[in-house]
């Protein structure tokens, strides 16, 4: 059985304080206080990156802070693995969707294809799309995972997908 999991705000920080990658130090901890034991079971890690589109282009948040840029999210993405990972979870499957509604189809695609260039082909299988009906709350990714449960921080988004995936959701506190 195969559980789906989100990243940001629920494997490595909300926040994104780039250069720095925060990886939520108490996982383990957390997972297991809403039941899940992470050791030996099999993972997918799904996630929306639709900020990427707006880092490729540079473009700052409202805050001045920038959006991620593909290798940043890269070293988010590989540091969450290895977090995992290092819990005795089997990484099986990472899905990505970097579409979002505002950015540019261009900006889109780009994102996709260099965050594409940047990964490691080894045992995990991987989907990196820039489809709609797989940014959550769509259930695309979760679909595509085939995952029986799904863990996140957000209500929303993450419940939302797992609503209409028609598997569990079950949330853990957002890391900042
Ligand atoms: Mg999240």
């Amino acid at each position: 059985m195969i559980v789906g999991i989100d990243l940001d705000g629920t494997i490595v920080d909300y926040a994104c304080l780039q250069p720095v990658v925060r990886v939520r130090p108490d996982l383990a901890e957390v997972l297991g206080a809403v039941g899940i034991e992470i050791a030996g079971r099999p993972v997918a890690v799904l996630s929306n990156q639709g900020g990427l589109p707006w880092g490729v282009l540079g473009v700052a948040r409202e805050d001045g802070r920038p959006y991620p840029t593909p290798a940043y999210f890269l070293r988010r993405l590989g540091m969450a693995v290895q977090a995992l990972e290092s819990l005795g979870a089997v990484v099986e499957k990472v899905g990505i969707c970097v579409y979002h509604p505002k950015a540019p189809q261009e900006a889109i695609l780009r994102a996709a294809e260099e965050v594409e260039k940047g990964i490691e082909v080894g045992k995990i299988q991987w989907l990196i799309t820039a489809d709609p009906d797989y940014r959550k709350p769509r259930p695309g990714l979760l679909l595509w995972a085939g995952v029986a449960m799904y863990i996140g921080d957000d209500e929303i988004v993450d419940g939302g997908a797992a609503a209409l995936a028609s598997v569990p959701f079950i949330r853990v506190p957002r890391f900042l």
